[in-house]
């Protein structure tokens, strides 16, 4: 844990009568659940400070979590503190106009290529950014205040950031400090069914997905939800990225992937990369993308691209097995 940057950041907290929150765009929900944490733990402690959270998009799946901060003059930027979180490079940025802020802070948990702002606070390891924002509390709790709001927020994105707890990020420290938060009296089967309660129509996208999803010789389950699948099941582009999720539990395919059509004119294909044990952030870096070992992203332009990159994680996947045992 690193005190002194934190302390650094509290210190800037202090030093400022505005503060813009942000993330990056289309938030998950650690992205959601860190800013609207972060913003009512810094609202409660500090109520004479104008303390926004300010975004340029949203997520409908996570709306349930309320609402943010209206927009401001541009010229209000430049007396402000900006604090990005969850976000590893600056372009993906949800508010655009945070560079205009007199400082910036990054928090962070993913893998940092491309440092940024003024101070910065990252940590890899981290299971969440949420589990972070708990951090920073348990490292000031005399000083900061938190409720059972700010709390819901926190624990929304260690659950789902984690998947569940799941995740092999999951460390001692991410269970204590969602122990933490769940001490504020969170309604966890309130916030479970928003979560995880599905359409009728969503499982049956799910069975459609089971039925075309394919599996390359080594070991890569893919799945290319085309504008045609879009139509037929009207889905969302939140709703085909779910795609992905739904691999994750087949034996022996070690890298899973979803390829989603995007709207527009040109071939845009948001690919999503998921796997197990096997390092896939290398090739989603080889496609416009990047992220974590185990979870990344990228986007291809072709047709062509994506049965390249299929190739790639192919190639992968065949060298890990064939180096290494005990996979499953
Ligand atoms: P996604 O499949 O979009 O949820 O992405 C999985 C992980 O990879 C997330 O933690 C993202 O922050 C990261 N990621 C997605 N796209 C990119 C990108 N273009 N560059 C860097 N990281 C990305």
């Amino acid at each position: 844990m690193n005190k002194e940057a934190m302390q650094k950041i509290l210190q800037k907290i202090k030093d400022y009568d505005r503060i813009i929150i942000t993330r990056h765009f289309r938030p998950d929900g650690d992205a959601v659940g860190s800013t609207k944490g972060f913003w009512r733990m810094l609202q409660l402690t500090f109520p004479e400070k104008e303390i926004l959270l300010i975004n340029e998009d949203y997520s409908e799946y996570l709306s349930f979590l309320g609402g943010e901060s209206e927009p401001i003059p541009e010229e209000k930027y430049a007396s402000a503190l900006g604090i990005v979180l969850d976000t590893a490079t600056i372009d993906r940025v949800s508010n655009k106009k945070i560079t205009l802020c007199k400082e910036l802070v990054k928090i962070d948990h993913h893998i940092d290529n491309n440092p940024y702002g003024d101070l910065f606070w990252v940590e890899e390891h981290r299971s969440s950014v949420c589990e972070m924002i708990a951090a920073f509390y348990d490292a000031f709790s005399d000083e900061l205040k938190i409720d059972s709001e700010a709390a819901t927020y926190i624990y929304a994105g260690m659950v789902t950031d984690s998947g569940r707890f799941r995740f092999s990020s999951v460390s001692g420290d991410t269970m204590r400090l969602a122990g933490l938060m769940l001490d504020q009296k969170i309604d966890t089967d309130v916030l479970f069914a928003n979560l995880y309660l599905e359409e009728f129509d969503k499982l049956k996208f799910e069975a459609y997905v089971y039925d075309k999803m394919r599996i390359t010789e080594n070991g890569v389950a893919y799945i290319y939800v085309d504008r045609e699948m879009q139509e037929k099941f009207q889905l969302t582009q939140e709703d085909a990225s779910s795609a992905v999720g739904y691999m994750d539990t087949i034996k022996g395919a070690l890298c899973w992937i979803a390829f989603i059509d995007t709207p527009g004119a040109e071939t845009t294909i948001r690919v999503r990369l998921r796997s197990r044990f096997v390092t896939i952030n290398t090739i989603a870096e080889n496609h416009h993308g990047g992220g974590h070992a185990c979870a990344s992203g990228a986007t291809v332009y072709s047709v062509e691209e994506m049965e390249q990159l299929i190739a790639e994680a192919d190639a992968r996947v065949k060298e890990y097995k064939e180096t290494h045992e005990g996979w499953l």
